[in-house]
């Protein structure tokens, strides 16, 4: 088995080690990652200047390790495309220090790094613990394992994409494994307001999680978000197609009139 590993949270990142370690008893591990922290950058492509590459010295041994100045996606794309020249059978990305949950997966690197394997048909997995200090990535390095596992004994669909999100627990104070679907938002954003000069500037900072900051608020039965929050690892299988078929079947019902609007616009 070929493992291409990555992540947004940067080469240098604990989570990131630990899954390359996990990994490495199931195949051969490649890794290529951000040379910095990417997160937040979701599916961002770098066009407007060269990707450098580099490759270094790996903490685990007998990996091949390249640093991408790039993001998450830039990384995927050359690996797939050129640093990796073997057929690779499996991506991961991760562990993100920080829940992945809900609509957040569209603006996550780590998920969006799954997403461009996914969308070049290789079976791939995300894994976010949630919590972003004293992170507990053991139980996360280990589910990597299982699912590997099952990837290579084609118990799962080729074309898979996974987004796991772990409490920040201990793997005996976890509760079991929910497979889920996505919630709703996850973060509440804060802005920051800052004046220099005539210029104001703003820091976006993401602090607390919607369940952290209300009292007696319990997410949907079901989804991503209610799984971390009853202390139980969340699976969640994605796929690409975005299109809303409520959205969908009303818009059909309108297509002629859009297009005769747009010859003789309504006053
Ligand atoms: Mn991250």
């Amino acid at each position: 088995m070929r493992i291409l590993a990555t992540n947004d949270d940067g080469i240098h990142a604990d989570g990131l080690w630990c899954l390359v370690e996990a990994l490495s008893e199931v195949g051969e591990v490649v890794v290529v990652a951000p040379d910095r922290d990417q997160s937040g950058v979701g599916t961002s492509v770098t066009l407007h200047q060269p990707v450098r590459v580099r490759e270094i010295r790996p903490p685990v041994r007998g990996v091949k390790c390249y640093a991408i100045e790039g993001t998450p996606a830039d990384s995927v794309i050359l690996a797939l495309g050129r640093l990796v020249e073997d057929k690779v059978d499996m991506v991961f990305s991760g562990i993100n220090e920080g829940p992945n949950l809900g609509s957040d997966v569209l603006i996550s690197g780590t998920v969006s790094a799954g997403l461009l394997g996914y969308l070049m048909g290789i079976p791939a997995t995300a894994l976010s613990v949630a919590a972003l200090e004293r992170v507990h990535f053991d139980t996360a390095a280990r589910l990597a394992v299982v699912i590997a596992r099952m990837i290579e004994a084609q118990a799962l669909p080729q074309q898979m994409l996974l987004n796991i999100n772990l409490p920040n627990l201990p793997l005996e104070q976890i509760q079991g494994v929910e497979v889920t679907r996505l919630g709703h938002r996850t973060y509440q954003d804060v802005l920051k307001e800052r004046q220099y000069g005539k210029r104001r500037h703003f820091w976006i900072v993401r602090s607390k999680l919607e369940w952290e900051s209300m009292e007696s608020w319990e997410p949907e039965e079901g989804t991503d978000m209610w799984a971390v929050f009853k202390n139980r690892i969340s699976i969640t299988p994605l796929h690409s197609d975005l299109t809303s078929p409520l959205a969908l079947s009303a818009l059909k019902q309108l297509s002629n009139a859009i297009f005769q609007d747009l010859g003789n616009p309504p006053r």
